[in-house]
């Protein structure tokens, strides 16, 4: 296959993702592959313990093979009352890799099993629907360019609130149940564009381009 030299290729099989990839660096002229766009490479574990090890090994399996730089994201949700969990688990909360209703399923069945949270300071009133917890989406960016060698790692993040009703059909993973005070709405409720310019992905995604340049 012949890779045109404006081509980012993201070791990603998540649709969602790829999404967001293409608005942020399409306007930029780039073209976006995925995985999905190199069906001999076999399906990559991640079985690291950490956002940045899972992104560098998708990076680094993908470029090695390719023998070109490869992008790769490692992301999820942090939930505070449940210890920082699904994090780099969230693919996989409820067991199937990648089945997002199962999975908010599971984070509202598991929030519902401890006490009601105290409406104190801090917490936005106007979610209208109980808020379960503080939360987290973290993004962890690598790139990886086996000529050199050398690893680029870059961190995004987003905070907000986990409400006990899923609202909106945009994005996708937990974006329905995560409530962002400064919009009113969940971020499954933002366009592609206002989710881009507030979350994890369009944060880390600045960043980087800002390292590039
Ligand atoms: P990964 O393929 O291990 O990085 O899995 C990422 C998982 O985290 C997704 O399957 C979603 O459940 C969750 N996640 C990551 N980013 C987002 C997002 O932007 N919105 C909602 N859920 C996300």
């Amino acid at each position: 296959m012949e890779i045109a030299s404006n081509t980012i290729i993201i070791a990603t099989q998540n649709k969602g993702k790829l999404k967001e990839f293409q608005l942020a660096f399409s306007p930029l002229g780039k073209q976006v592959l995925s995985m999905a766009d190199f069906p001999h490479i076999p399906d990559i574990e991640e079985d690291g313990e950490t956002f940045a090890e899972n992104a560098l090994k998708k990076a680094k399996t993908m470029a090695e093979a390719l023998s070109l730089p490869v992008l790769a994201d490692d992301s999820g949700l942090c939930v505070e009352r449940l210890g920082g969990a699904p994090g780099v688990y969230s693919a996989r909360y409820a067991g199937d890799h990648g089945n997002d209703q199962a999975n908010n399923a599971k984070l509202l069945a598991e929030l519902a099993k401890l006490p009601q949270m105290d409406r104190g300071a801090g917490l936005p009133l106007e979610a209208g629907a109980p808020i379960l917890s503080q939360a987290q989406f973290v993004c962890v960016l690598a790139l990886f360019d086996p000529a050199s060698g050398q690893a680029l790692e870059i961190r995004g993040t987003a905070d907000g609130y986990i409400i006990n009703e899923a609202r909106g059909t945009n994005g996708f993973g937990y974006d329905p149940l995560f409530y962002l005070p400064e919009f009113g709405r969940t971020m499954a409720e933002l366009s592609p564009e206002e989710k881009q310019s507030i979350s994890h992905r369009g944060d880390a995604i600045r960043q980087l381009r800002q390292q590039l340049r």
